[in-house]
């Protein structure tokens, strides 16, 4: 579904990756797993076109979309969940939500991608005339991914859903990522919180300095020596 090939990219003469190859086929979650700076992020926004890459391509369902503008590559499919949700503060839930539609043509449709959102994320009904910046962080982070879902996109980039959630929380968010991926939606995964990703991915590439330095079956790598020390903290 989507192959990324060879990537290059800088931040004028920081080096954030190197020749990075991954690929993501239909139906998986895919999991980046790697320390902070490791490009993880990086990956996510040069996928949707919010960075450019120096060298290299990136080719989903067969076309090229390698120089191709965010907002266009949002109405090919991919639709991405930023680092920090970013939400659109002032703004109430349903606004945040229809943002999120904005490639949609006609009102049914929206009225329908919020009534789908607010079936997934309940919690998000009750507030859904607050602001998103009264929400707790998991609300907001519910909200981020219910606006992302209104492009109806194939393939969903996550950037650390985790961060910054309670326990509790973090669990719940990756059986809504789960529950998301079971009804059709490919995934790709950002995340610090190594074991949680590895647990629900199908597979992962592993990150270091920009580099793809491993890559598999999510359980081989969750039962890999390096993997276990470096990044499941033992
Ligand atoms: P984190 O979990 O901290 O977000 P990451 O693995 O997602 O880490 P990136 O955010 O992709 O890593 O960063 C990769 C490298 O690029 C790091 O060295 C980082 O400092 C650098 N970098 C990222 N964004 C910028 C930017 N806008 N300007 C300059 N350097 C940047």
């Amino acid at each position: 579904m989507l192959t990324v090939d060879n990537l290059s990219v800088y931040y004028g003469a920081i080096r954030a990756l190197h020749q990075v190859s991954c690929r993501v086929d239909q139906g998986e979650i895919v999991a980046l797993i790697g320390a902070n700076g490791a490009g993880k992020t990086t990956i996510l926004t040069t996928i949707s076109g919010i960075v450019s890459s120096s060298t290299g391509s990136i080719a989903f369902e067969g076309e090229d979309i390698t120089r191709m503008p965010a907002h266009q590559i949002v109405t090919k499919g991919i639709s991405q969940v930023p680092e920090g949700r970013r939400v659109f503060a002032r703004m109430s839930v349903q606004e945040n939500l229809e943002m999120g539609g904005f490639i949609l043509s006609n009102k049914q449709e929206i009225k329908q991608g919020i009534e789908r959102a607010f079936t997934l994320f309940p919690r998000l009904a009750e507030r859904r005339k607050q602001a998103a910046r009264t929400l707790s962080g998991g609300e907001q982070q519910m909200l981020a991914m219910g606006r992302a879902l209104m492009s109806n996109p194939r393939l969903l980039l996550l950037d650390e859903p985790s961060m910054g959630l309670a326990p509790m929380l973090v669990e719940k968010i990756f059986e809504i990522i789960v529950e998301i991926n079971k009804t059709g939606t490919t995934i790709m995964l950002v995340e610090q919180n190594a074991s949680m990703a590895l647990s629900i991915a199908h597979r992962a590439y592993v990150l270091e300095t920009g580099e793809v330095v491993l890559s598999g079956s999510a359980s081989d790598l969750a039962s890999n020596p390096e993997v276990r020390k470096a990044y499941l903290g033992e």
